[in-house]
């Protein structure tokens, strides 16, 4: 048998009609940039996350960007910032010309760890940015009474967590804003790049808005020196396309989910914990292995694909040897890119194919 790591065929197929029908509409009206398309999916999202405002971009990586700059995150600040993420967290930072400040993950979670938060404030502190990972909801409550503590903004990353819950309340909903990437790999995703930033702040709304359409407050008038990050028609039909379908196809990921929690039993392999407050949307199936390596060979040998999430912790990456970070820094990120193994985990998963993951597994010596 074989199982790749992920596919989105199986979703395409079900929405091939609305797809193309998306498609047709938007090349019947010519109309590629700023029209109803966009207006229509923000106002969807917005409602899906209960949220008042919901602005279109690029990718997930300008969202962040753009609510940093726009909560004016800048030159000489320090951004607080998971060490086990993936690098678009960082770089958001960096573009605003902030300083990324790593913490530690927990080992059970792979979510950033608020008792270690604190101990990297300093005066310089400006925002925390919690990364929602592989779909599970941060520690919320803890984030944001540490934040109101010290004043610090807080920017959520949703890039791998749509529709996630914490205490019943969809992520995208605690901070100052939110970004959400819709690449094609994620719970939503697009047919390429696309992005949003979420927030219920009238004031940063326009703001953000207005930097990622060329700084300009109306046409040929540019108050910021802003950049070009918006979402595009045809995306956006696609997107609203597919949100319909979104709760139907985070509910068919959780019930993976569950068959692998409740099925895979081997010593050697550590499952991923949910709290209890949290409704994870499963983006990625992490286990973790001792034996990463020959684990990854023996299930590639089986036909079954695999990934890493994330084989290089953010303090180790070459891009930022310039912050000083040494090998030893951040002993559990180290150990999750170590050992960390992600296991197939898609919308169309066949019950054969589920198991024979699982048997698989349960058969490495
Ligand atoms: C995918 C991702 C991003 C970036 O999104 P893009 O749309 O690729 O720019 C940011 N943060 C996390 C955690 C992601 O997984």
């Amino acid at each position: 048998m074989t199982i790749p790591f992920v596919t989105f065929i199986p979703m395409e197929r079900e929405l091939e009609k609305e797809l193309r029908s998306a498609f047709e509409r938007v090349f019947t009206r010519s109309w590629y940039i700023d029209g109803m398309e966009d207006e229509a999916f923000e106002r969807a999202f917005a409602e899906y996350c209960k949220i008042k405002y919901c602005i279109g971009v690029g990718n997930g990586l300008d969202a962040l960007m753009l609510a940093l700059k726009a909560l004016e995150v800048g030159e000489g600040d320090e951004v607080i910032v998971p060490s086990n993420t993936y690098i678009a967290t960082a770089l958001a930072v960096t573009y605003v010309g902030a300083k990324p400040v790593f913490v530690e993950p927990r080992i059970e979670t792979f979510n950033i760890n608020p008792e270690v938060i604190e101990t990297s404030i300093s005066k310089k502190t400006k925002a925390i940015i919690p990364v929602h990972l592989y779909g599970q909801a941060c520690e919320m409550d803890e984030i944001m009474r540490i934040a109101k503590k010290h004043g610090l903004r807080v920017v959520e990353d949703c890039a791998q967590a749509h529709g996630a819950t914490y205490k019943g309340k969809k992520v995208g909903t605690f901070g100052d804003a939110a970004g959400f990437s819709f690449y094609p790999g994620k719970n939503l995703g697009a047919l390429g790049d696309a992005g949003t930033v979420v927030t219920d702040d009238q004031e940063l709304a326009k703001r953000i808005r207005t930097l990622g359409n060329y700084g300009s407050d109306y046409k040929y008038h540019h108050i910021y020196k802003g950049n070009n990050s918006r979402l595009d028609e045809l995306q956006a039909a696609f997107l609203s396309a597919k949100l319909p379908s979104l709760d139907k196809f985070n509910e068919e990921r959780r019930r993976i989910a569950n068959r692998y929690l409740n099925e895979i039993k081997n010593p050697k392999v550590a499952l991923p914990m949910v709290l209890n407050d949290m409704a994870s949307v499963w983006h990625i199936f992490g286990i973790r292995c001792d034996e990463r390596n020959r684990l990854e060979s023996y299930l590639n040998d089986n036909g079954i694909g695999t990934n890493k999430h994330y084989p290089i912790p953010m303090h180790l990456q070459e891009c930022y040897r310039d912050l000083g970070y040494v090998e030893g820094d951040f002993p559990i990120a180290e150990e999750i890119s170590k050992t960390e193994l992600s296991i197939p985990m898609y919308y169309g998963m066949k019950d054969e194919e589920i198991e024979y993951v699982i048997e698989k597994i349960n058969e490495f010596k």
